[in-house]
């Protein structure tokens, strides 16, 4: 472990995230980045997004086919009943609030935006139950428009390797901005996502198994395995 507090170079951050993608090889991606890959449509990945707050990725992938299995145009999700839409989404968390917001969302996209998910996060953070995390992930797995997506899983690792010093997800957006090169910036949630779920968890992380424990700052870890 590294207690330097000399603030991380952009080549440090690469090079971490080099590490940590290479100690990943070929893990299945996150559910939306599989939605991404697969569709390459941004209203797709919008309304999956949306699905997947506070939901397993298995329970996020499985109500974005069943829901678009029955409507797959913003048009055709705004003339569904909310309570179908509803139902193709249960057991996602909140689905009867995320049914409500992807309605309303559909229907705006359809009225106002011609059937196109809008390429602005301040266009998007305006749409219901849509906020940063959602439109950074949109407008760089939809768009490939550089922009950094930070989850619990981001916060987290970023405040721990001493990357930032940060209360917030949006501080950390921001923070992030300067210290990672943009080539990393869409990049980084999904590998983060990863390394949180495997190696880097919330509780008790294994830092002894870690890629990057040579470069870790680990602030804020009082168990470790
Ligand atoms: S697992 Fe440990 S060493 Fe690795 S990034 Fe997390 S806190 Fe740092």
């Amino acid at each position: 472990m590294t207690t330097s507090t000399k603030k991380t170079s952009k080549t440090d951050s690469a090079r971490i995230l080099r590490r940590i993608r290479s100690h990943l090889g070929d893990q299945p991606l996150p559910s939306v980045s599989l939605v991404a890959v697969t569709s390459r449509d941004p209203f797709r990945i919008l309304i999956s997004t949306m699905i997947s707050l506070r939901t397993r990725d298995e329970v996020t992938l499985a109500a974005t086919d069943r829901l678009f299995a029955q409507a797959e145009t913003p048009q055709a999700i705004a003339a569904l009943p909310e309570e179908a839409i509803a139902n193709s989404i249960y057991p996602a968390g909140f689905y009867r609030t995320k049914a409500h917001n992807i309605r309303e969302v559909a229907r705006i996209v359809s009225e106002e935006y011609h059937g196109s998910v809008p390429q602005t996060v301040e266009k998007l953070i305006a749409l219901p139950g849509v906020g940063r995390k959602t439109a950074n992930l949109v407008l760089g797995l939809g768009y490939g428009i550089a922009a950094i997506c930070v989850d619990t899983h981001v916060h987290r690792i970023a405040n721990r390797l001493g990357w930032v010093e940060t209360r917030t997800p949006d501080a950390t957006e921001a923070a992030l901005e300067k210290i990672l090169p943009a080539e990393w910036w869409i990049a980084v949630n999904e590998l983060l996502v990863l390394h949180g779920q495997q190696v880097c968890t919330p509780q008790s992380p294994l830092c002894s198994r870690c890629p990057v424990e040579g470069d870790c700052r680990q602030v804020g870890v009082t168990r470790r395995r």
